[in-house]
């Protein structure tokens, strides 16, 4: 992938050079721009971590936070659309999904000797500690079986072992998201008893009382399901109550109603935004990169998905280019 950076990066500059990148930033209109993030480690656990594009080295994360908070205001999703209207600079609005430990002790202490808030979307089954997330449950398992279940398991799931182990694993998780959540639990489970391990502490999550304190802290809590279910794939009655009971018991950590909802992997269709708005969330965000000039639909709120590839020099550096780029739209006309 390392070329497509080096393409990328001298067509950033390219970018500059002729105004391009000005002339994109100001062609973005004023609803805010909202950023989304997964995790914050240090670098050396990036490194290994099953999925790449999910966590971010904690240097890299406060680098761009630091740009950032001089350039935008940065607000929680709820202040950024219903507060009101900026004085002098745009605004961004910083988001982190499912709930991970990584969140409450090492992204939320950066943000904050910035001044700034984020809003912080959660699980409720997995920072109640009911249950750990599907897709680690999954990576956990695959990566503990020998190779010729893991080859059988991947098969079975369509996916051609040919690539590097990481590909392969990212495939087979890829593949399970085509399954109903039954026959996805079911292999799961099969995969688990095989290897004999499940989740461990790499994936653990925040605790009702961090959330609550994040909370108190002025960051703002949104929903995220209870299980990290894909809603379309649900039933009505299992919609309804993976919206409606995860925001009821947030509510409760927090003391205080819930306005947001980040779909889980971004799945949505007509008939969950319809369930979103049943259940009492006003703003719902997507996975997918802010419509341009478009009227933002509050229910449907794009995000630039901010990963070390996007946003880093090949050295691993923070590139305050790319990261504008990024912003800006530009690489989504280059991928
Ligand atoms: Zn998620």
């Amino acid at each position: 992938m390392s070329w497509k950076r080096r393409v990328r990066g001298a067509l950033d500059g390219v970018a500059q050079a002729a105004g391009v990148l000005r002339a994109m930033e100001a062609a973005r209109g004023a609803a805010p721009l909202v950023l989304m993030h997964h995790r914050v480690l240090p670098r050396a656990r990036c490194e290994t971590y099953p999925f790449a594009s999910l966590a971010l080295p904690l240097e890299l994360f406060e680098a761009q936070i630091a740009w950032l908070a001089e350039r935008f205001e940065l607000r929680t999703l709820r202040e950024a659309f219903d507060g009101p209207a900026p004085t002098d600079r745009p605004l961004a609005v910083v988001t982190f999904d499912d709930g991970y430990e990584d969140n409450y002790a090492v992204a939320a202490p950066i943000l904050e000797r910035h001044g700034a808030r984020a809003t912080f979307f959660v699980a409720a089954d997995f920072v109640a500690g009911r249950a750990a997330l599907w897709y680690d449950r999954a990576a956990a398992a695959l990566a503990g079986l020998a190779a010729a279940p893991f080859a059988a398991a991947a098969q079975r799931l369509g996916v051609t072992t040919t690539e590097s182990a990481g590909a392969s694993l990212q495939a087979c998780v890829e593949a399970l998201k085509r399954l109903d959540g039954a026959a996805r639990e079911r292999a799961i489970a099969e995969w688990e008893a095989l290897c004999g391990c499940s989740a461990d502490a790499r994936f653990a999550a925040m605790t009702p009382t961090q959330v609550r304190e994040l909370a108190q802290r002025g960051h703002e809590i949104g929903g995220h399901s209870l299980s990290h279910a894909l809603l379309p794939q649900c039933d009505d009655a299992q919609l309804a109550r993976e919206l409606e009971a995860s925001r009821a018991e947030l509510a409760g950590w927090c003391g205080a109603p819930i306005a947001s909802l980040a779909y889980p992997d971004g799945a949505y269709d007509e008939r969950v935004l319809a369930a979103a708005e049943r259940a009492g969330f006003r703003l719902a965000c997507t996975t997918t990169p802010p419509a341009r000039g478009a009227r933002v639909e509050l229910l449907r709120i794009g995000r630039v998905d901010i990963t070390t590839t996007r946003i880093s020099s090949p050295d691993g550096a923070f590139d305050p280019l790319a990261l504008r780029a990024e912003l800006a739209g530009f690489h989504e006309v280059l991928r």
